[in-house]
């Protein structure tokens, strides 16, 4: 079933244009080839054809995109971006995401994408040039090094990892993991922390970023690490005693945990315009199999059962996507709609979850197969819950937040 993308009267022309080209390349060129474009990746009985075919298909859709205009949408122009603004990319991802995996043929691979715009954002001159352009020509791979495994990574202020400052260097100890893309890094943008001993540990203000070299003396990659019961390129690393020069520091001393949620504020709200894309696609597979799958004498459009399954994920879907497109018109009018953005992170990768939990019911045991998109999907929308802060940190930010807000200014106005 192709994803049903029609103009929204309400928003501006080029945001309908930019939906419905990239509507045009995921219906035509990725759709009906989806399960051979990433052949080459499945962990058994791949042959030579179907790596070569796989890899041309994927070479073909990326030309389309490009003549498309839509490659790099999250860059700026003068870095061979699309250059699309806050609000035309959230609307784009949406679209994007119905294609389970499709967002790497339109070059937004994360971890590289987020690196990419702490680079745009933070970088020297010198950094753009060593390691931002040959990031954005694909001829390096990078990765994101914050959490760590002794250390609450929902509360970044308890991160360990240190950067003591030696002359004209640089030296960095930690233990991160959780590192995405770590085995094909060939850089690591580290959050360290770099206040002088006995200072307040509880200060945001001193993180800063790091970039280090993955070949650099004193790293040590110790594993990928299994999750869902395979293996994965979340890499655990040591940093013993790593040196890099004072010129890799991104953005100012102490300035990391700002950088961080710079990233990951957008983040947030991109993560869930994808997860509404991939509700879409889950919402439309299970629609089309109660139209189509007989069981108990009849199809599974006339039970109920199967009637509350799609009700409930209308209601799941609307619900999400005007909370999100609602946080998202914040942002774009240069609000940091905190609020928005952690109830947004609660809300919508529940809502995911509960819709491809009831979708893989519908499609009974293929559900669980790779046959399927619906299972690769599960595993994203409960992962989801933990990564950029679980539920319950967001949460108790919400309720903070309003409780803060009645005691001194009022009462909370949702008009706005
Ligand atoms: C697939 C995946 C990819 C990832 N990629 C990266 C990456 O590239 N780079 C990187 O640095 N990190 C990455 N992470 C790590 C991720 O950001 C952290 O897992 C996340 O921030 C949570 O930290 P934690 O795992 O240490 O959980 P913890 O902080 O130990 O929290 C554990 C649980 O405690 C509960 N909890 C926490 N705080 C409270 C509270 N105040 N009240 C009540 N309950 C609470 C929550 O249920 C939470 O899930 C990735 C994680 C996953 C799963």
């Amino acid at each position: 079933m192709e994803m049903n993308v029609q103009p929204i009267p309400s928003v501006p022309d080029r945001i309908n244009e930019i939906r419905g080209l990239t509507a045009t390349i995921v219906n035509r060129e990725i759709l009906p080839v989806e399960n051979m474009l990433w052949a080459d990746q499945r962990h058994e009985g791949v042959c030579e054809a179907d790596r070569a075919e796989a890899s041309s298909l994927r070479d073909g859709v990326r030309r389309k995109v490009k003549e498309a205009g839509l490659w790099a949408p999250h860059l700026p122009e003068e870095y061979g971006g699309a250059g699309f603004n806050f609000l035309e990319l959230a609307y784009m991802k949406e679209v994007l995401a119905y294609a389970v995996g499709a967002s790497s043929l339109f070059g937004v691979q994360a971890p590289n994408s987020g690196n990419q715009s702490i680079l745009v954002r933070y970088g020297t001159e010198k950094q753009k040039q060593k390691w931002l352009l040959p990031l954005i020509e694909g001829e390096m791979e990078s990765g994101f090094s914050m959490t760590e495994p002794d250390q609450a990574g929902s509360d970044p202020r308890s991160l360990k990892t240190t950067a003591r400052r030696d002359n004209e260097d640089w030296v960095i100890n930690g233990h991160k993991w959780f590192t995405s893309n770590g085995m094909a890094a060939d850089f690591f943008i580290v959050m360290c922390r770099t206040e002088e001993d006995g200072a307040d540990r509880a200060a945001n203000s001193k993180m800063t970023q790091i970039i280090v070299p993955s070949d650099a003396d004193g790293v040590e990659i110790l594993r990928g690490i299994s999750v869902w019961g395979q293996p994965s390129d979340h890499c655990e690393i040591v940093y013993d005693n790593v040196r890099v020069p004072l010129e890799n520091q991104l953005g100012a001393v102490g300035q990391g945990h700002r950088a961080a949620q710079d990233r990951l504020g957008a983040g947030r709200i991109y993560h869930c315009m994808n997860s509404i894309g991939q509700m879409w696609r889950a919402f439309d597979l299970m629609v089309e199999r109660c139209l189509s799958r007989e069981v108990h004498g009849g199809l599974l459009r006339t039970k109920q059962f199967a009637q509350g399954f799609i009700a409930d994920s209308y209601m799941d879907i609307q619900a999400s996507r005007l909370m999100t497109i609602h946080c998202a018109e914040k942002m774009h009018d240069g609000h940091h709609p905190r609020t928005d953005i952690s109830a947004i992170k609660v809300f919508v990768p529940n809502a995911y979850q509960r819709v491809v939990d009831r979708a893989m019911q519908v499609f009974g045991a293929a559900g669980i197969t790779d046959d399927f998109p619906l299972a690769a999907m599960y595993q994203g929308a409960r992962s989801l819950r933990i990564v950029d802060g679980p539920d319950e940190v967001h949460r108790i930010l919400v309720a903070k937040t309003v409780l803060n807000h009645v005691e001194h200014e009022g009462s909370w106005d949702f008009g706005n």
